[in-house]
Order: structure tokens, then C-alpha cells, then sequence
């Protein structure tokens, strides 16, 4: 039966059994019509005043902050409340829901490795996350419902934002000048506008560090090439002597092995950048290394240096030995073409005392002033361009080296002094170090703590 139905049945019997209450009393006093009109009257007027009171108990919950529960009440009133109670209730939870989810969304685009910033119509700042705040120097609660032109300090960035023109991103230096930022901008909803940016200051680094490579790498093989293409001419238009003839080809040999040189440095240093880490379990042992390198050395300087070696005896590297080999080769063959005729020359090894090792390389020789040092392990980089390529340099040398020491967990200290002589030093960490055992039956190596 329809709820209205049996409310209104209740009511109806109430007043009926009110009214017949009345009429058997009012037959007692000889009154029966006016009993049961008496009684009619007083049980409808009762079930108005309940209904009074409990419509005016559920006006009180409406009008009150609605945290306590609905009044309870079987009656109309009481459904009233509980339906009303319940549509809040959905409404909250509603809501709840859409904040959960903007909250989640928000920090989704808080994790965002690039900066996101949304405008409204009039350029104020509706959002910001870190990101975006530290790419264009804002706070991201301060500076909320700001118009963001009057707060960027970046012409670049303000023109594109009034321009209005955002087919395409725009680049320019960050606030300090210490960053290059790409920002991209996408208007959207009614006049917004979303702005993304990207810290681009490592790729435009990366791309002019390549664009410089191409060109010095160009550069340096034009220069020989050039050369050796007017010997050819020279070889071909004129009738030379033989002693002429053979003076050219020396020549055209000489550059011949600049480029070659170049090549095979080239080669070296693009194997050694595609190639993964040197595993730290290949032992390499020192003494053959430093004794290999020795003799390469000694036949490069032809008996113009007193070349020592010293240390390293136990001594085992883990790493690679072909890149090991190079790094001290191109030290050793360094410290031979910048040390004049009778200078000394040493290649010694060293525990050191604060954990780790060092083969270090020492010359009597010319060496470098303070100000190139930082430098010095740049590509093609040069302290004297003619001295490094009449000794047969390719200004790669040191650049090599500087990535073995990476790639083995160590580095590469150089200290000089002008006239004097230079020492450097490929400094090693102590996992990648061992003594090897003096050989004996069943023990070969074991790994002991430097020191
Ligand atoms: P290069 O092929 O020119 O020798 P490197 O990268 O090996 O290139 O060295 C870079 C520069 O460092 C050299 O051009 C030279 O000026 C300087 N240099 C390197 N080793 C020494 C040294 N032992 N004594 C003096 N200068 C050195």
C-alpha cells in the first residue's frame, strides 16, 4: 500500500477512535452526538499538534549546521528528514569525491617533470606547480590570482604571452640567466591558458657541444688535408729532384699520421663513450701495465729523458686493460713531448692513505699555467696549438683519460707549474684495487684492504 495511504488510514482511525472515545463518554452524560463531535474535534486537534511539533523539531535540524543526525520520527516528518539527511549526504559525498580527485590530479601534475601554470582570461595565476614556480621564479601560494606578466621578469616570455600567437613554443634564458627554458603555451576553456615549460639548458648544452665537436673534428682534418692535397699537386705539376721528391713524401707521411692519429683517438674516445662500464672483477695487473707503458715510452723519447717507474708491484686494477693501457700511455706520452731533452720523467704508483690509489705520471718538463688547468681535459682543448701538433698531439689525449678515470670510479688532478714540470695523477677507488698474493701452490689473488 502507498505510503501516503496508510499515513493517512492512521490518521483517519485516530480521529475515528477519538471521536468514538467521545461518543461513549458523552453517552455517559446522556451527550452522545456532541461526545463523539467533542472527541473528533480533540484527537484531530492532537494529531495537529504532534505534526506541529515535530515539523517545527525538523525545521530546527534544517536550520542548524547539520552534523547531528536527522530527528528520528516514524511519522511524515520523520521520512522527511530522513531523505533530506540522505540527499546531503550523497551531495558530500559527491563532493568529496571530486576533491579526491582533483587532488589526485594536481599531484599528478605536481610530479610532472615540467612546469605547468594555469592562467585565466586576464593572465592571473589560477595554479602553478614547483616546477613551473622555479622556472619562472614564482611562489606558488603568494603569487595566486597575480597577473603573471607583472611578475616574470622575462620579456621574451611576456611578448609570446601577449602575442598570442602559440602554434609554435618559444625558447629563452631562464630568470637568473643560467637556464634555457622551451615554453609552450595552449589556450583553452574560455580564455585560459595552460603553459608548459622545460628546462632545456642540458640539451642546448649537449647540442653545442656537438655542433663545436663537428667543427673542430672538421677543422682539424681539413688542416692536413689541405696539406697533403698541395703536396700531391706539388708531386704531380713539378719535376722534382730526388732529394726534393723524397723531402715531400716525409712530409706528406707526417701529416699522414696526424690524421691517423686523430682517427685512432677519435675511434678510442667513441668506443669508450658506447661502451657499458669496465666490469670491477677483470684484474688487470699493474706491474706488466706499467712496465708495457715504460717501453713504449722510452722508445718515444729515443734517450732524451731518464724515464723511472716505480711502485705497483702488487698491485691488481679492476677494469678494462685497453682503456687502462691508453689513459697512462697518453699521460706518459704527454709528459715525453712537453719535457725538453734531459729532463726527468717518473710513472710511480701509490696507495693512499685516505683509501684508494693513484699511478701518477711527473715531469721536469715545460708546464701549464694556472689558468688552463680547469680546462685542460676539454676536447681539442690546447695550451699551445703549434707546440701539441708539431709533437704529434690531437688535443684529445687528456680527454681520454679524464673518461677512464670516470668510468673506473676514479678522477683525473693534474697540478703544474709553469717551467717546472706537471704531475698527474689518475686516482682509483679502493673496490677497484687489490694486492695480488706472491704466487703459491692453490692461491692466486685474494682482496685485501688498500693501505
Ligand atoms: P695534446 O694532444 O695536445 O697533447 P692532450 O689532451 O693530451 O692533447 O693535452 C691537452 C693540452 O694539455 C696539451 O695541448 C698541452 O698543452 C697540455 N699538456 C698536457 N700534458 C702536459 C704536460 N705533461 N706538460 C705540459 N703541458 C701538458
Amino acid at each position: 500500500m502507498a505510503w501516503w495511504l496508510t499515513r493517512t488510514l492512521a490518521a483517519l482511525l485516530a480521529v475515528v477512535g477519538g471521536a468514538l472515545v467521545g461518543a461513549l463518554l458523552g453517552r455517559l452524560a446522556g451527550h452522545v452526538v456532541a461526545g463523539l463531535a467533542l472527541g473528533g474535534l480533540l484527537s484531530s486537534l492532537a494529531l495537529l499538534l504532534r505534526d506541529a511539533w515535530r515539523g517545527q523539531a525538523l525545521m530546527d535540524w534544517l536550520r542548524g549546521p547539520l552534523t547531528a543526525p536527522a530527528p528520528a520520527d516514524a511519522g511524515f516528518w520523520g521520512e522527511l528528514g530522513y531523505r533530506i539527511e540522505r540527499a546531503l549526504h550523497l551531495r558530500e559525498q559527491g563532493t568529496r569525491d571530486q576533491r579526491d580527485q582533483l587532488a589526485q590530479f594536481l599531484s599528478a601534475i605536481e610530479a610532472s617533470p615540467n612546469g605547468v601554470l594555469l592562467l585565466d582570461g586576464a593572465d592571473q595565476i589560477d595554479w602553478c606547480n614547483s616546477v613551473a614556480a622555479e622556472h619562472f621564479g614564482l611562489d606558488p601560494q603568494r603569487d595566486l590570482r597575480q597577473r603573471v606578466t607583472n611578475l616574470v621578469r622575462m620579456p621574451a616570455f611576456v611578448a609570446y604571452l601577449q602575442g598570442g600567437q602559440f602554434e609554435e613554443g618559444v625558447s629563452f634564458s631562464g630568470p637568473l640567466g643560467r637556464t634555457m627554458l622551451s615554453v609552450l603555451v595552449r589556450p583553452y576553456g574560455d580564455g585560459q591558458k595552460l603553459v608548459l615549460s622545460q628546462d632545456i639548458t642540458e640539451r642546448e648544452r649537449a647540442d653545442a657541444m656537438r655542433r663545436d665537436f663537428v667543427a673542430n673534428v672538421s677543422h682539424e682534418i681539413r688542416t692536413p688535408l689541405t696539406v697533403l692535397a698541395g703536396f700531391v699537386e706539388t708531386l704531380v705539376r713539378l719535376p722534382l729532384s730526388e732529394p726534393e721528391r723524397q723531402r715531400v713524401l716525409v712530409l706528406m707521411q707526417q701529416q699522414a699520421d696526424r690524421m691517423q692519429a686523430l682517427v685512432a683517438d677519435l675511434l678510442t674516445l667513441a668506443r669508450i663513450e658506447g661502451s657499458p662500464r669496465p666490469a670491477v672483477d677483470r684484474w688487470v695487473a699493474l706491474p706488466e701495465l706499467l712496465q708495457q707503458v715504460g717501453a713504449e715510452a722510452r722508445a718515444l723519447s729515443a734517450g732524451r729523458h731518464a724515464i723511472e717507474i716505480e711502485g705497483g708491484d702488487d698491485v691488481e686494477i679492476g677494469g678494462s686493460q685497453a682503456e687502462l693501457h691508453s689513459a697512462v700511455a697518453n699521460l706518459l706520452n704527454n709528459a715525453v713531448r712537453y719535457t725538453p731533452e734531459g729532463g726527468r720523467i717518473a710513472l710511480r704508483w701509490r696507495w693512499r692513505p685516505e683509501g684508494g690509489g693513484e699511478i701518477a705520471v711527473s715531469d721536469s718538463g715545460i708546464g701549464i699555467a694556472r689558468e688552463h688547468l680547469p680546462r685542460l681535459t676539454e676536447r681539442f682543448y690546447r695550451v699551445d696549438g703549434s707546440r701539441s701538433r708539431d709533437t704529434g698531439g690531437t688535443g684529445l689525449g687528456l680527454s681520454i683519460v679524464k673518461h677512464v678515470a670516470q668510468r673506473h670510479g676514479g678522477e683525473i688532478e693534474i697540478q703544474s707549474e709553469p717551467g717546472k714540470g706537471s704531475t698527474f695523477r689518475l686516482a682509483l677507488p679502493a673496490l677497484r684495487l687489490r694486492r695480488r698474493q706472491p704466487a703459491g701452490p692453490g692461491t692466486v689473488t685474494t682482496a685485501v684492504d688498500p693501505g
